[in-house]
């Protein structure tokens, strides 16, 4: 097992005992059907989903963790904008903080999906982030924190960004969806040819439909969801 990996299991860990154990009386109430488990998953994907309201699972991705060590990247995940944006941890983007906060991320998902607060496709809605924001305010986001802290101790993983080698830029390809900022714009699209140092990208907003940008690489970021 990797770092990362045995973070994953950390994590998977914490969202059974402490978010579950804290929640399953209630899910239950719901509905006494209702199964849950966490598990490691391999790629980047990060994900809670349910089989018909009734099997639950949440996944997270070993990949996602590898690329939640790198700072740049870290800043570019929904969770890692949240805590920046929406001030979750004082606002402190530090490793252990962006992993706790995965964790109460997808699982306020679970909670959204019990609840049924699900409109128009729309998982990050008003609903999802009153959940998410509850599960800060009650100090189980604190707790979580703690919980992997210790563990990844134990475990002998130090939960620091990885600054030490020499920043590679990321390695583009055609067909990667990006984003960049133009005059405080963000743009999304998807690179169409990579040349020297510059990509050429095609946004994917339909007013720029024609359009194609060249954009330095390291104006560019992988988009991640
Ligand atoms: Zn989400």
């Amino acid at each position: 097992m990797n770092k990362c990996q045995h973070i994953g299991m950390i994590m998977c860990n914490a969202t059974e005992s402490i978010l579950w154990g804290k929640t399953k009386d209630w899910v239950f109430g719901k509905n006494k059907a209702i199964t849950f488990r966490s598990r490691l998953g391999t790629g980047l994907k990060t994900y809670c989903r349910s089989y018909r309201n009734i099997k639950f699972e949440i996944v997270y991705g070993s990949k996602m963790i590898n690329s939640k060590f790198d700072f740049a990247q870290a800043q570019c995940w929904t969770t890692g904008k949240e805590i920046l944006e929406r001030g979750y941890f004082n606002g402190t983007l530090q490793l252990p903080e962006l992993l706790s906060h995965t964790v109460c991320h997808e699982f306020a998902h679970l909670v959204q999906f019990v609840k049924g607060w699900v409109y128009d496709n729309n998982v990050h809605n008003k609903y999802f982030y009153t959940i998410l924001s509850r599960i800060h305010e009650s100090g189980i986001a604190n707790t979580l924190l703690e919980y992997i802290n210790v563990e990844a101790k134990n475990a002998g993983i130090l939960l620091e960004y990885d600054f030490n080698d020499d920043k590679k830029m990321e390695k583009f390809k055609t067909g990667d969806q990006v984003w960049f900022y133009v005059d405080n714009r963000r743009v999304e699209g998807e690179v169409k040819e990579v040349i020297a140092e510059k990509l050429k990208i095609k946004p994917f907003d339909r007013w720029n439909e024609k359009g194609v940008w060249t954009v330095y690489k390291e104006q560019v970021q992988l988009l991640r969801f």
